[in-house]
């Protein structure tokens, strides 16, 4: 596993919003997404393949469903993604601990982010009902 990034935040209308969480995995074979919200999808963008992304979206998939493939692809399990992000992020925040604190702040629309008083970004989250 090279990369892996975990979102969440909240989508559709603003007076009407809903959660969301995305994992996304990026090792050699490409970039895998998994997104769990109002809707359930895969994303898949392959390294090797000059090709399009393809989303696998189905209205009534359920979440085991969907997580199955994306664990095909990414060669992970979501649960072992969200340990390994939640360790990630903890070591983020443990590194700049000694800095003298964390703020919040906006950046781009819809964007939260935690940031370190030495400016190093620790955590961001999105909404993207901010956006609509
Ligand atoms: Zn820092």
């Amino acid at each position: 596993m090279s990369s892996i990034r975990h979102r969440s935040g909240a989508e559709g209308p603003s007076h009407d919003p809903y959660g969301f969480e995305e994992v996304e995995v990026r090792n050699a074979r490409g970039r895998f997404t998994l997104h769990l919200g109002l809707a359930k999808w895969v994303e898949v963008r392959l390294t090797a393949m000059d090709l399009k992304p393809v989303r696998f979206e189905c209205p009534r998939i359920t979440e085991p469903e969907i997580e199955a493939i994306f664990e095909v692809g990414a060669g992970v399990s979501v649960a072992t993604a969200r340990r390994t992000e939640q360790r990630l992020r903890d070591s983020r925040y443990r590194a700049h601990r000694a800095h003298g604190g964390f703020e919040c702040a906006s950046g781009m629309p819809g964007e939260s982010l935690t940031v370190c008083r030495c400016g190093a970004v620790v955590e961001c989250d999105f909404d993207e009902g901010a956006v609509l």
